[in-house]
């Protein structure tokens, strides 16, 4: 495995990490989530993404419950959540959004769900409009002085929220956010390569990507059709499927162009889309997804293609991907 600091933070994560959305409480039960969870361990990953609205909290507490069940030592591994969109079906005004009534409680929800003392990493999970963000600060302030949570982060908010997240935080002397949790894959690149570029450099972030093959579409699988078992056939997934395949043929178009060169460098056209993803340094970790053991062994060994991903193959791929 190859480790990578969080921005300019001293925490060392897995380049690849794996994450829970979808799949735990809904595709995989509990032997399947253990089995995952003991497979990426075993390979390294240290990092472990989860959030309360995943299947409404049934998502953390499986985790949890493997976890303990697996009784790997506390800190040989991270583990997240992420609070804004609730954990139950709908939400009363306490229930959700990033007050410091509900950042608070949703992190001790997180807490006994995931049954840890403490979350490594909390992420804010979307800007909330109701709330100043001033008093989502001072709220993750006191999370991390308690120490309920030790880095927090933001997860797609626009530049200019962490901008100002930062001067409040800076003014008041309070903690900052130290990571985003943005979409970052070959076919969605602007605002980790353009929009965030600034705050890289102004405060050392580092960000934890998501949907590296655009929920699976990136691997093919959706080349010939919409396979049964597959995260986009999933029933209350309908608004993802027309998100993912719903651009006429354009981005499966795009999919088809890559095959060449995955053949032609001998890999799977999942562990190109993932190691590709490697490529920019501001990538502190990619998260994976998957719902079967295969998948993520597959995804795994991405690593082992990131040497032979040089200027030039690098230069095709974006090509194939702006021409596809
Ligand atoms: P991906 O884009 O990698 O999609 C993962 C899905 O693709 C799997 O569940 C599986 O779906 C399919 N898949 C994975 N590998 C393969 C393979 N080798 N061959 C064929 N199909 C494959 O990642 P996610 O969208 O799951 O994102 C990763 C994590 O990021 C999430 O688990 C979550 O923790 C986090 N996340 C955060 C968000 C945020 O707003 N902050 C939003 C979304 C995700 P299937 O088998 O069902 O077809």
């Amino acid at each position: 495995m190859l480790y990578r600091r969080l921005g300019t933070s001293g925490l060392q994560l897995s380049a690849l990490s794996f994450g829970a959305w979808v799949t735990f409480g809904r595709q995989v039960g509990r032997g399947e989530a253990r089995d995952l969870l003991a497979l990426a361990h075993d390979r390294g990953v240290n990092f472990f993404d989860n959030a309360e609205t995943y299947n409404n909290g049934v998502a953390e507490q499986l985790m949890g419950d493997v976890l303990a069940d697996l009784r790997f030592p506390r800190d040989s591994y991270c583990v997240s959540s992420k609070v804004f969109f609730g954990a139950v079906e709908q939400p009363l005004p306490t229930q959700r959004g990033l007050s410091r009534k509900h950042v608070t409680e949703a992190c001790h929800q997180a807490l006994q769900r995931l049954r840890v003392d403490y979350l490594d990493l909390y992420f804010c999970h979307r800007p909330d409009p109701d709330t100043p963000i001033a008093e989502t600060v001072a709220a993750m302030d006191t999370l991390v002085r308690q120490g309920k949570v030790l880095y927090w982060g933001t997860s797609e908010w626009p530049a200019e929220a962490i901008h100002e997240a930062h001067r409040i935080a800076r003014e008041n002397h309070l903690y900052a956010p130290v990571m985003e949790q943005p979409q970052y894959n070959l076919l969605h690149r602007e605002r980790v390569e353009v929009e965030y570029a600034p705050l890289y450099e102004a405060y050392g972030m580092g960000t934890t990507i998501w949907s590296p093959l655009a929920s699976g579409l990136l691997s093919g699988k959706y080349n010939d059709g919409v396979p049964a078992d597959s995260r986009l056939a999933q029933p209350g997934y309908e608004w993802l499927r027309e998100s993912v395949l719903g651009h006429g043929d354009e981005r499966l178009g795009k999919v088809r162009a890559l095959q060449p060169i995955a053949a032609e460098l001998g890999t799977s056209l999942a562990q190109l889309a993932i190691a590709w993803c490697l490529l920019n340094p501001h990538v502190s970790t990619v998260m994976l997804g998957a719902s079967k053991r295969e998948q993520l062994a597959q995804n795994l060994d991405a690593l082992e293609l990131l040497p032979r991903l040089d200027a030039s193959v690098a230069q095709r791929i974006r090509r194939a991907v702006e021409a596809g």
